[in-house]
């Protein structure tokens, strides 16, 4: 069994009549103005946008000819189909971003973390060990996401060149290609990616762009598809066999602090990485789309009119705990001549306004009872004005008077907080308190006294 990625049909695209079909590398690259990757999951879009980007990168490098805005050049399809062996799935052979010889069995499920299995029971889906195969198109997509998506944890296992995911930050084009233009950035040295040459740098060494682009944070092994008339677990189709299994393991320490993703978000020389705000309980700080603005309009080198595609990927060690995504629309505007001091400022006035809703303690138990309060009426309320101060996203950037409406998003929460949370209950609310209290249901009587009188009562 062989399967090129070049020209078996393994990538999702939608064509601009709406018409979503699977095809392989090359005609996605030769229907490029007409299409555009259609993944639902942002990882996905992501992570096969990423190898094409680098895969055309190598094109220009290998054939000499240069990139031509107006349409791919034929000498970089002719090579890609001529360097076919390279990109070989299955196979006896030399196996795309595949090392033989590996011992550590898992399932296949391993290279999609939307279906875990074990004892991660927290997600949309969950699938037992070793009973939900996929079929080889789907293994080729969650291949892709080795180099950018991996947790880290037991056995040695390590989170790829980046730690753990940075947010990234692409530009979107309306078809493939106008994203592969807008996105278009090679770097010297671009060296080799590794379906050409093994990759051999150390933690510390300079990683040249295509290397450091496409080294998987995990040895991989896809192990024969068997017959079988089950569906594919991701896709839904059955292709009439499945793989079920693969060789995982370690690919060592990759994480290198002098490497430079070309699509991590910034703030100046630091990595913006998406936060686990499942153990926070500060949920009203989902994600800050405020806060990362200024640091998308200083890193990015945007034009105005253009779009751009925000991922975050939230991991706790070994557990994926959260991914999202986020389009921005940067206005039509000259863009040099921005003022970000009010974006800038925008998350510091949020963060300081939820200090100042907090104005007194009740302390019961040691704990603080106006700070939890206060912390679920900001959990509730600051989420759905963040989300509607986000709206005005590209108003503020083209108009300054947009502040005060965006302001106004925030008055409910606000209010309520400081209706709420104001130092001092006064009698007339501590006596309501005790009248609720009474006719509520005790399911669990504190001291024995109050259970004696509750057994009385059922007599
Ligand atoms: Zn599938």
């Amino acid at each position: 069994m062989t399967y090129d990625i070049v020209t078996q049909p393994w990538l999702y695209v939608i064509n601009k009549n709406s018409q979503c079909s699977r095809l392989g590398f090359y005609d996605a690259l030769e229907q490029g103005k007409h299409l555009n990757l259609a993944y639902p999951n942002p990882i996905d879009r992501i992570s096969v946008f990423r190898f094409i980007l680098a895969a055309l990168y190598w094109c220009e490098m290998e054939t000499q000819v240069k990139m031509d805005k107006a349409k791919i050049p034929q000498a970089w399809l002719k090579f890609l189909l001529e360097s076919r062996h390279l990109f070989e799935f299955l196979g006896e052979g030399k196996r795309f971003l595949q090392v033989p010889g590996l011992s550590r069995r898992r399932p296949i499920t391993e290279l999609f973390h939307e279906v875990p299995l074990g004892n991660n029971f927290w997600h949309f889906k969950h699938v037992r060990d070793y009973t939900m195969g996929c079929c080889t198109h789907c293994a080729v997509t969650g291949t892709m996401r080795l180099p950018l998506f991996c947790v880290s944890g037991r056995p040695d296992m390590k989170s790829g060149i980046n730690g753990s995911p940075p947010i990234f930050a692409i530009k979107w084009g309306k078809s493939l290609w106008e994203t592969i233009i807008l996105n278009w950035r090679p770097r010297e040295p671009l060296g080799q990616p590794v379906w050409a040459e093994p990759y051999r740098y150390n933690p510390d060494d300079d990683v040249p762009l295509l290397s450091g682009m496409t080294v998987p944070a995990r040895l991989l092994y896809v192990e024969a598809a068997i017959p079988t008339e089950q569906a594919c677990g991701i896709c839904g189709e059955a292709p009439g066999s499945l793989h079920y299994t693969c060789k995982f393991e370690t690919a060592g320490t990759l994480e290198n602090p002098t490497w430079q993703d070309p699509f991590a978000l910034r703030n100046k020389d630091e990595v913006i990485k998406a936060s686990d705000i499942s153990g926070t309980k500060k949920l009203r700080f989902d994600a800050k789309i405020h806060r990362l603005l200024p640091h998308v309009l200083n890193s990015m080198d945007l034009n105005g009119g253009e779009n751009v595609l925000l991922v975050g990927f939230a991991s706790d060690k070994a557990k994926f705990v959260d991914i999202w995504e986020k389009s921005i629309r940067i206005p039509d505007i000259d863009l040099a001549n921005l003022e970000l001091t009010a974006l800038e400022e925008w998350n510091h006035s949020i963060n300081s306004c939820a200090a100042n809703t907090y104005l007194g303690k009740i302390k019961t138990k040691g704990k603080d009872r106006l700070r939890v309060l206060k912390d679920a009426v900001s959990n509730d309320l600051l989420p759905d004005a963040e989300t509607k101060a986000g709206r005005y996203i590209p108003q503020i950037l083209g108009d300054d008077s947009v502040w005060d409406q965006v302001s106004n998003q925030y008055s409910v929460w606000v209010n309520n907080s400081a209706r709420v949370l104001t130092a001092g209950l006064d009698t007339r609310h501590l006596r309501d308190r005790k009248d609720i209290e009474r006719f509520m249901p005790k399911p669990r009587l504190d001291n024995k006294e109050d259970a004696d009188k509750g057994s009385k009562t059922d007599e």
